[in-house]
């Protein structure tokens, strides 16, 4: 079917055996690209756009060619030329359209949609410079623009455009598309990416972040999420959310004009989903659009808005929910703040409650406008569903119970097993058949779970992916990893509510511990990956602490050969794919109620990692699947930790003062460790978990170490160990987001 020796020559005018990884790489990314132009569009007459600030899509050439269901046959011809497929893709930059967890979910999610055969396309923008490059320096993070656009990828000019009004000024936008593929699906979808005509790249160089926040027509598109630790970076992003929905309303209206719609029944013919509330403006935009430009009367248009917009929550993190002054939204669009003000005017008629209104003291909740005009509010997990219920958004679940649903995320297994762990993909295939990955369903494996031949097979494909890790850790480190260690994983983006620095306390008490002549059973390599946000200082700190852990650690003989730790530069998608199939150990010990789902858990579950978690977001709900005997959980319940902040009752400081915490704590200040860092970082890190510990980590850290010790000693029983890692791949099933897809179009969207 496909010829690439053919194609080299064509192109290349060599034999396939002839090219390097690069033009290999160049001519099967055309392949795709011309196989995927030539699909037609996935049809239906209600059309979903999933609008959200990130796309976390990782890198496509092999997820495209699984999809296309020529993978196999790709990889052979290639192996019968001398080449590797795995190094050609090493030749594809990951696209940097995204940050973290959110940005990912809605990768997985558009796989799946199209996977369902749904149409519904995403909606995002095309940042040149995405979040940032993230680079060690002294131990510290810097930020360098990550260059990820280039003449030969994935973006295909659609040749479409908007004007988009912003107070006192206009920019005209310009559509390019990625093609989403389907696991065996002969359609197509679209991820929308807009960009600014205007842009100009030369305001940003290649040393630094910076760049002239004032320059609007210039810069919206540069990068995802800019510094907003000023009022120029926070006006900057509302410019960036209104020029994202504007685009993204136009182009629905267009469309369901193209496809019959009088926009009286523009439900009829689009539904969107808000990702977090970042495309919040997307209500007041289809209402200005309704209103002014197709004279529909504003009553009508907040009716119609009302039946085709639904929201996903994704934290109760304060801090995280955004909330606008109403004179930033009046400086980029009078016109929207005037509607915000009229919807805000509507309610507040309706229902005295404060605490519901949308315009508090001149600041609009974002949400609170997601919640009143949506028609679906969900959560991403049952836990964080029952918290939104039950105290977060407890005044609107009263006022709209109707309208709230769980949808718990998930995974697609075409990238999180099928593109990242062929090792024991095989092993599963062999064993279940290929039906798993499209239903998710693994179950069948519980079967052999008393099977010592199936549990070495498990074993073996684990060796078979540390083997891979350890070159991958090689490359973007420097570090060799021991054959036979214990690998041990907390990779995210780097928050105090993710407790990276209760790790790093238990990595000091493990030091110790060893120092005193405990020596573990095998080398014990805990890997870090993650990156903090620019201005957030004291995740900078952590990343610090962590850095020169490592360093101290490798540098004592008395403890480097039994332990090591390690932080990935650059965490992405790339290296996901790396360090989940090889891990032994997940790390997610988040504070109870604050991690909203987490999806790493449900990738490294997947991938026979056995969880060491608090019960937590969809922690929860693996440990219901897998059973006490196969998870390991510690630390205060939600319940608890909601009633601690709800009384203001946490008190770190005595917690601190207990000698075995207090010799933890102040080793990061001791002076021999501070010579080996940046003082200021250290002490100051120091005093917060000593004095604020605002995420509690200090209240959970005795049981979190003896926990994670008995899970050490846990794995030096291999069949045991390898029967709890088989359980959690057999039971992983529900964490496909197919199900998720399922649900949200059964009871959301009703896509037919
Ligand atoms: C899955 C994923 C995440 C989300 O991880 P959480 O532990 O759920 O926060 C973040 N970054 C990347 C690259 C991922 O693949």
């Amino acid at each position: 079917m496909i010829d690439l020796e053919k194609r080299a020559h064509e192109k290349y005018g060599l034999p396939l055996a002839a090219l390097d990884d690069s033009d290999a790489y160049t001519m099967l990314m055309e392949i795709v690209r011309e196989k995927a132009q030539s699909l037609p569009d996935t049809e239906g007459k209600r059309r979903l756009y999933y609008i959200s600030a990130e796309f976390l899509i990782g890198k496509l050439l092999t997820n495209n060619l699984i999809n296309l269901g020529i993978y196999n046959e790709v990889k052979e011809q290639l192996y019968h030329a001398g080449h590797d497929l795995n190094k050609v893709e090493e030749c594809e930059v990951e696209p940097s359209l995204g940050n973290g967890g959110l940005g990912r979910l809605a990768a997985c999610f558009l796989d799946s949609i199209a996977t369902l055969g749904l149409p519904g396309d995403g909606v995002g923008l095309n940042y040149h410079f995405g979040l940032f490059h993230q680079k060690f320096r002294d131990n510290q993070q810097t930020e360098l623009p990550d260059e990820w656009l280039h003449e030969q990828g994935w973006l295909v000019d659609t040749g479409k455009s908007y004007t988009v009004p912003f107070g006192g000024f206009s920019v005209t936008s310009k559509l390019y598309d990625i093609d989403v593929l389907g696991y065996g699906r002969k359609t197509k979808n679209h991820l929308h990416l807009f960009d600014l005509t205007s842009v100009d790249e030369s305001l940003v160089s290649a040393d630094s972040i910076d760049f002239d926040k004032t320059a609007l027509k210039k810069n919206l598109t540069l990068f995802l999420y800019p510094d907003d630790s000023d009022d120029q970076g926070r006006i900057l992003r509302v410019y960036q959310e209104y020029f994202m929905v504007s685009n993204a309303a136009q182009l629905i209206i267009e469309e369901a004009l193209e496809r019959g719609s009088d926009l009286h029944d523009l439900d009829e013919y689009a539904v969107v989903q808000i990702n977090d509330t970042h495309p919040t403006m997307v209500i007041p935009e289809l209402i200005r659009l309704l209103v002014d430009e197709h004279g529909i009367d504003f009553d009508e248009a907040v009716s119609i808005v009302r039946k085709m917009v639904a929201y996903t929550n994704h934290t109760i993190l304060a801090e995280a929910l955004e909330k606008w002054p109403l004179s930033f939204l009046r400086t980029v669009s009078p016109r929207i703040a005037d509607i915000i003000e009229k919807l805000d005017y509507a309610e507040k008629e309706k229902d005295a409650d404060p605490a519901v209104a949308i315009i508090q003291n001149d600041i609009v909740h974002m949400a609170h406008i997601d919640i009143h005009y949506g028609f679906s509010i969900n959560g991403v997990a049952a836990l964080h569903t029952k918290i939104l219920e039950e105290s977060e958004l407890k005044p609107f679940y009263k006022l709209y119970p109707e309208k709230f649903s769980n949808k718990t995320n998930g995974i697609t297994f075409r990238r999180w097993i099928m593109g990242c762990n062929p090792a024991l993909t095989s092993l599963l295939d062999e064993t279940l058949g290929t039906e798993w990955h499209t239903t998710g369903d693994l179950s069948g494996l519980m079967e052999y779970k008393d099977d010592p031949e199936m549990l070495e097979k498990i074993g073996d494909a684990k060796e078979i992916a540390k083997r891979s890790m350890r070159a991958f850790i090689k490359q973007n480190r420097g570090i060799d990893i021991p054959r036979n260690a214990i690998v041990d994983v907390q990779i995210k983006r780097i928050h105090e509510y993710k407790r990276q620095q209760m790790l790093a306390l238990y990595l000091i008490w493990k030091y110790l511990d060893i120092k005193n002549g405990n020596i573990p059973a095998r080398p014990i390599t805990v890997i870090f990956g993650g990156k903090a946000a620019p201005a957030y200082v004291i995740a900078q700190d952590i990343i610090h602490l962590i850095l020169t852990l490592s360093q101290w650690i490798a540098a004592d003989p008395d403890v480097s050969p039994y332990l090591q730790v390690i932080m990935v530069e650059n965490y992405n998608v790339t290296a996901a794919e790396k360090l989940i199939p090889a891990a032994d150990i997940s790390e997610q010990i988040s504070l109870a109620s604050k991690e909203a789902s987490g999806t790493s858990n449900m990738k490294l579950m997947l991938n026979g990692a056995v969880t060491l978690c608090t019960m937590d977001g969809a922690n929860v709900e693996i440990a219901d699947l897998v059973g006490p005997e196969n998870i390991y959980t510690f630390g205060a319940s939600s319940e608890e930790v909601v009633r601690l902040y709800a009384e203001n009752a946490y008190r770190p400081h005595g917690l601190y003062l207990r000698p075995g915490t207090k010799l933890l704590v102040d080793f990061i200040t001791n002076p021999k460790f501070m010579a080996t860092g940046n003082p200021e970082r250290l002490k100051r890190l120091h005093d917060d978990m000593a004095n604020k510990d605002w995420f509690m980590a200090l209240l959970d850290l005795e049981e979190y170490i003896q926990v994670k010790e008995r899970m050490y000693v846990d794995y030096e029983d291999r069949s045991s160990w390898l029967k709890k890692s088989l359980v959690n791949t057999a039971m992983a099933g529900k964490f496909s987001s197919d199900r998720t897809i399922k649900q949200y179009n059964d009871e959301i969207w009703h896509l037919d």
